[in-house]
């Protein structure tokens, strides 16, 4: 149902779904799944896929056990597995007709606003052109404090500046279990949690899997993330065949329910976040199509204050200095110095080079 119900989906593969534990690749498994994007794909909806595997594969190309790698190394070997866990998507997702392509994230894409704002357009562009990104942490240039380590809270960064509705991490469990199962008998699967209290930090055990940084600990993390981004979130096996219809069909797994809606949680970021750097000044005509959801252009723009960014944080006033919106500008200052008054066309004779045609996007934007 909330599934059914998502446009824009990001699912998470964790490397014991590519990599099985005699270290041999799981090929069937990884064509099977990608039939189940091919569906969703032909529902319409947006996916984004993060996967893991590139250090497991790394490992097994150089038949070396990935236990007590050290950072260095394991640098060198996901790079050396990045490209061959790419080569497996484009072959087998080639098959059912999915382009896909490769993005490598750091802890700064998704921590900083701006460059935030890049990575979610990144993402925009490559649906409109029908590309299905798959995304990896770039564990070749991450050290220890400039690393996420787990790319369950990877993907729901990834979830959240994508403004999905619904992020799956597929693991090697059916979800969260009221007991530890690999350890008690008379467990039951939790089907929907809504708020992660104590008891449910508590029932999250380490349960690492063999190929994976990630145990439930990192999950739960990631529901966190989730629940204040406005996205559902699932921990659902992945190592059954075809798991998303699997979802879709029995809902076998834990459900995490956002607490804001996706709206009220973009609104939070922009008008809670850090004080407006700057103001824009607009006519008429802007504030009547922001009014109506549209963004705001460089030819409603009269005059800019204050010094800021690309990325930055501003207020929208009109003529007679109130408040009608807040946004995150596509554009610094001086850009907009430069810009105003004129068409979109122009931006780029203007600046002399490519930019985006709205300075503040409608998605960026939050009506006062
Ligand atoms: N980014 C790591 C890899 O591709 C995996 C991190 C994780 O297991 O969550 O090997």
């Amino acid at each position: 149902m909330y599934l059914k119900n998502s446009k824009k989906i990001v699912i998470k593969i964790g490397s014991s779904l590519l990599v099985d534990k005699s270290k041999k690749i799981r090929l069937n498994w990884l064509a099977e799944f990608s039939k189940d994007i091919r569906q969703l794909l032909d529902q319409n909806k947006k996916i984004i896929i993060v996967s893991s595997g590139a250090i497991a594969i790394g490992c097994k190309k150089l038949n070396i056990s990935k236990k007590n790698l050290k950072l260095d190394k394991s640098q060198a070997i996901a790079s050396i597995g990045q490209i061959e866990l790419m080569n497996l998507f484009s072959k087998t997702f080639s098959k059912n007709k999915i382009n896909i392509s490769q993005i490598l994230l750091t802890l700064d894409d998704t921590e900083q606003r701006r460059r935030s704002m890049n990575a979610k357009r990144t993402f925009e562009n490559l649906f409109e052109i029908g590309f299905v990104p798959i995304v990896n942490e770039n564990d070749s240039t991450a050290t220890t404090e400039i690393k996420y380590g787990d790319n369950d809270r990877l993907a729901s960064r990834v979830a959240q500046i994508s403004g999905a509705d619904c992020l799956i991490l597929l693991s090697d469990v059916d979800g969260l279990y009221t007991k530890n199962p690999k350890l008690t008998k008379n467990v039951k699967l939790i089907k929907e949690i809504k708020s992660i209290d104590k008891t449910i930090e508590k029932i999250s055990t380490n349960s690492v899997s063999e190929h994976g940084t990630g145990g439930m600990k990192t999950k739960i993390d990631a529901a966190k993330i989730c629940q204040l981004s406005g996205c559902f979130m699932a921990i659902a096996n992945g190592l059954l065949e075809r798991p998303i219809q699997q979802i879709m069909k029995k809902n076998n797994c834990t459900w995490f329910l956002p607490k804001i809606s996706k709206l009220d949680a973009r609104k939070k970021w922009i008008v809670g976040s850090v004080s407006p750097k700057g103001e824009l000044i607009i006519d008429e005509g802007a504030k009547k199509a922001l009014k109506k959801g549209k963004s705001l252009l460089a030819a409603g723009i009269k005059n800019v204050l204050g010094k800021f960014n690309k990325g930055d944080h501003v207020k929208i006033v009109d003529k007679n200095n109130k408040e009608c919106a807040r946004g995150l500008s596509s554009f610094s200052s001086d850009e907009i110095n430069k810009i105003k008054g004129h068409h979109s066309s122009n931006i780029r004779e203007l600046l002399g080079y490519i930019a985006k045609s709205e300075v503040i996007h409608k998605d960026d934007m939050v009506e006062i």
